[in-house]
């Protein structure tokens, strides 16, 4: 079997058996691009090498043979005392492990060839300095001596000497340290072999061992590496960037890895060798200085580059070596980059002809998106802020402000001109002026899909959630976290996508969007099965989501917009009112601001579907709290606060999230739907006199037979009927349910029987699956994740083996009654890219999301598809 292969013998297909570099060199070369020439021993040998614990006759065969072609390619031998063949070993894995194999350079120096290297280069520096240096490496990684031992030679004799930096030492210094490194050899009872082929064979033996090291098996394991890959080694010829001022070694991607533009980017050093560059010890140069300095390198870099990226058709990362003018390009890879800057290149590599527009979407991780639609902290500034406290991060985005402790107080700050951030120990809808007017907001209670989470993101405001070391009071107007005590007022700033609070103001950098996403998420239109709709409870997300290209609303909650002051009074009468007849002011002024509301809802879709949902709150929500809340409350309603506290303790309950919510609301309050539905149509009636048509999609919340929905069918259908035979025009409707609760899941057969449309309410759907009660996941669900009981929170990614089995069963049984039922997704879950993989999968029709993931949303639609 053969056990080595020439880089003009092997390709990139060959990754298996000559590791992810071999393949690579491989690959450049039969390119002809300037690789120093080499070979590499397999993979195989690597195994074969494990089992006998040895290097096999057959392998010293073929090195010999290919040591032979080698020193005839390059007219260099091993030990000649003329042109002495140096060479480079290096471990590379089918799947990298950057750094953690081993690396030995500068082979084949020894006493009397480091002479005729001298002479050579007539550079007898660079001589001893490429001598000490392989001692070093060959020392550390052959016979395990300390690393660190050799460095104190060299720091020792710096010092001594008052020398600032390496470049300091004299030919003389370095022939003192190869001495002295020697005798660390002795001290172990080792020696340095001088044959350079016995250097060789121990240097491919000591690779082959360090597949086994601590430290890459602990990498393989965390990265899950297959044990059994085994690593192939190459030989490559030297190649000196340190031979001189005519030479030099460098790093440089294609393109700015930050930004994406197209131009050469990257840094390189004069006169060094690799980890010079790398180390710090000395600032490297930018690479445009290099068209200045030499230009005709330059330019032979400029297009090795572009022959890189038309080869790979990717932007490179790639390291060069300059050796006495002549340009050796020594590895080539795909370049990591930031999320603006793969998006930009991705767009830029199909406009140029590259690749394609499905290549360019698959080249984008959904989640990364998100975090350029958001500014975030410049990361210099932040670097000297120590972290307050952790939550969860439920709304990304970075903000800071004054702090403040009640929506009141917030509101009135901000209107005096501050920058504020609202920090509670939870939020409630009558927060919500608050939450409007806060940069950020965060809650010492509460889960990712908690009032407050579900709020912020809604808004694109900052949010953080559950961060349990934060005690608020509001009273005292203090918050406390540990031994720091933050006032009303002070300095705070929020990071949502870390969950991290600091003290003080940090600055931020702009969010970008910009043009390039905006191409790349319309290829994603046209790529995707499922359509993306946003949830949006006013013009402004509806607006937002539209620039990003929602194709509707998947969801709009009602009840967001009750919490408005002069709204959440009327909302106060309703709710309190003993009768029907008590109802019917508050129902009509709530009727005209409702009608306004849907009236811009659908001017704004212009056509695209909006699901407007009926009411569903708990109705403890829109109530009071505390005894100043119900006086003032009490007042506003015209009672006695005794009156007021009785009908409030005739309304609790124990579990609201259980309770008289969704259509039970129905049921008991019927004229409340009814108002919803009226104010609806009025909206519609005068779009239509507009010369607008619009076909209403109504949704009932928390169905959980085909019988109640039947009911609450009706109940809207009878409205809707009265008023179309009125008004005297025809108008289409729809009318579906949310499918949200287990039963529901398990008898979606009939209930599709009385529903248009189904969407799946993913955050009741979860939290009744698992029993978990979504505004208090916050004290146990971290417990839960760093324990390794859940992979992961189902609130935020969907569990597909319970709550996607409901969903799944549900869909299958939907489409038994309806082939052709429409089926979407507006929980929590619907934006989240794993998530949008699995309802792609159960042949979801489309996801909802709120406005700042629908980007996300639809790039994962468009992969899952793809
Ligand atoms: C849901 O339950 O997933 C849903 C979208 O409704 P809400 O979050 O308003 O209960
Ligand atoms: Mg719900």
């Amino acid at each position: 079997m053969k056990q080595i292969y020439a880089f003009a013998e092997g390709n990139m297909e060959m990754r298996a058996l000559l590791g992810g570099k071999g393949a690579s060199l491989a690959e450049m070369t039969n390119l002809g691009l300037p690789v120093p020439p080499g070979f590499t021993i397999t993979t195989a040998a690597c195994h074969s090498y494990q089992t006998n614990h040895g290097l096999s006759d057959d392998l010293l065969q073929e090195l010999d043979t290919h040591l032979t072609a080698l020193e005839q390619a390059t007219g260099k031998q091993f030990d000649d005392q003329t042109s002495p063949l140096l060479v480079s070993v290096r471990s590379g894995a089918p799947i990298s492990m950057p750094g953690m194999m081993d690396t030995i350079l500068n082979i084949g120096l020894n006493d009397q060839t480091v002479v005729a290297l001298a002479k050579l280069t007539n550079d007898p520096r660079f001589a001893y300095d490429s001598y000490r240096r392989l001692l070093a490496m060959f020392g550390n990684v052959v016979y395990g001596l300390s690393e660190k031992a050799f460095d104190d030679v060299l720091t020792t004799m710096k010092r001594d000497k008052g020398y600032a930096s390496d470049l300091d030492l004299t030919t003389t210094d370095l022939q003192a340290i190869i001495a002295s490194f020697k005798q660390l050899y002795e001290q172990a009872g080792k020696t340095f072999p001088q044959a350079p082929k016995d250097q060789m064979l121990a240097a491919i033996a000591a690779v082959f061992e360090s597949w086994n090291n601590h430290r890459a098996v602990i990498y393989r394991r965390e990265n899950q590496i297959p044990e059994d890959l085994g690593t192939a080694v190459n030989i490559q010829t030297m190649v000196f960037g340190n031979a001189g001022e005519d030479s030099g070694t460098g790093v440089a991607f294609t393109r700015d890895p930050a930004t994406g533009e197209r131009a050469l980017f990257g840094e390189y050093l004069l006169n060094a060798q690799g980890e010079d560059v790398v180390s710090g010890v000395r600032t490297p140069q930018p690479v445009a200085v290099l068209q200045a300095q030499m230009p005709a390198v330059y330019d032979q870099l400029a297009t090795i580059a572009t022959k890189l990226e038309q080869h790979y058709r990717d932007m490179q990362d790639l390291e060069f070596t300059i050796e006495h003018g002549h340009f050796y390009l020594l590895q080539a890879r795909n370049g990591k980059r930031t999320p603006a800057a793969a998006v930009k290149i991705a767009v830029d590599l199909v406009n140029e002809g590259l690749i394609n527009q499905h290549e360019a979407i698959l080249r984008v991780a959904p989640k990364s998106i998100s975090d350029m639609l958001h500014p975030e902290f410049d990361p210099d500034v932040l670097a000297a802020h120590t972290v307050l406290a952790t939550g969860l991060p439920a709304s990304p985005g970075a903000a800071s402000g004054e702090v403040y402790f009640t929506a009141a107080d917030a509101k009135t700050a901000h209107d005096a001109g501050h920058q504020v951030i609202l920090m509670r120990q939870d939020t409630s809808p009558e927060d919500i002026e608050g939450m409007i007017v806060s940069q950020a907001i965060v809650t010492a209670r509460g889960g990712m899909t908690s009032h407050a989470a579900v709020v912020a993101r809604g808004m694109g405001a900052t949010g953080v959630v559950g961060m349990h070391a934060l005690s608020v009071d509001e009273h005292a107007k203090t918050a406390t976290v540990g031994s720091t005590v933050l006032h009303e007022g002070d300095w705070v700033s929020v990071d949502g996508t870390t969950g991290n609070l600091y003290r003080g103001q940090i600055t931020t950098t702009a969010a970008m969007v910009k043009e390039s996403l905006a191409t790349l998420l319309t290829w994603a239109k046209d790529a995707s099965r499922m359509a993306v709709f946003t949830n949006a409870d006013t013009p402004k997300d509806l607006e937002q989501a539209l620039a990003s290209g929602a194709d509707g609303i998947g969801l709009t909650r009602t009840e967001h917009m009750f919490f408005q002051p002069e709204r959440l009074l009327q909302m106060r009468r309703l709710i309190l009112a003993k009768d029907a007849a008590g109802r019917k002011t508050p129902l009509q002024a709530l009727e005209k601001m409702q009608e306004q509301d849907f009236y811009e809802l659908y001017r704004l879709a212009n056509g695209k579907a909006v699901l407007i949902r009926l009411l569903d709150p708990p109705l403890h929500e829109f109530l009071p709290h505390d005894s100043r809340e119900i006086s003032e409350v009490a007042q506003d309603l015209g009672l006695e606060q005794n009156q007021l506290r009785e009908r409030m303790a005739a309304l609790k309950e124990v579990n609201p999230m259980l309770g008289h919510r969704g259509d039970r609301l129905a049921v008991t309050f019927p004229d409340i739907y009814e108002m919803q539905v009226r104010a609806m149509m009025h909206a519609v009636f005068r779009l239509a006199d507009e010369g607008m048509k619009v076909t209403p999609h109504i949704m009932i919340p928390l169905t959980n037979s085909e019988t109640e929905l039947i009911w609450v069918r009706k109940l809207v259908t009878d409205q809707i009927k009265q008023l179309v035979a009125t008004k005297g025009i025809k108008v289409d409707y729809e009318v579906g349910t949310m499918i949200e609760t287990p039963r529901a899941c398990i008898t979606a057969d009939k209930i599709a029987n009385a529903a248009d449309f189904f969407s799946f309410g993913t955050n009741d759907l979860t939290q009744l699956t698992f029993g978990y009660s979504r505004d208090d996941v916050g004290s146990f669900l971290p417990d839960y994740l760093s324990k390794g009981i859940l992979p992961a929170d189902p609130f935020q990614t969907v569990d597909t083996e319970g709550v996607g089995a409901f969903m799944q069963m549900a869909v299958e049984k939907g489409r038994a009654t309806k082939p052709q039922l429409t089926i979407g997704v507006c929980g929590e879950v619907g934006g989240d890219p794993d998530s949008v993989t699995f309802f792609n999968q159960i042949g979801v029709s489309y996801v909802s999301c709120s406005p700042y993931r629908v980007p996300v949303a639809r790039l994962a639609a468009a992969q899952a598809t793809l």
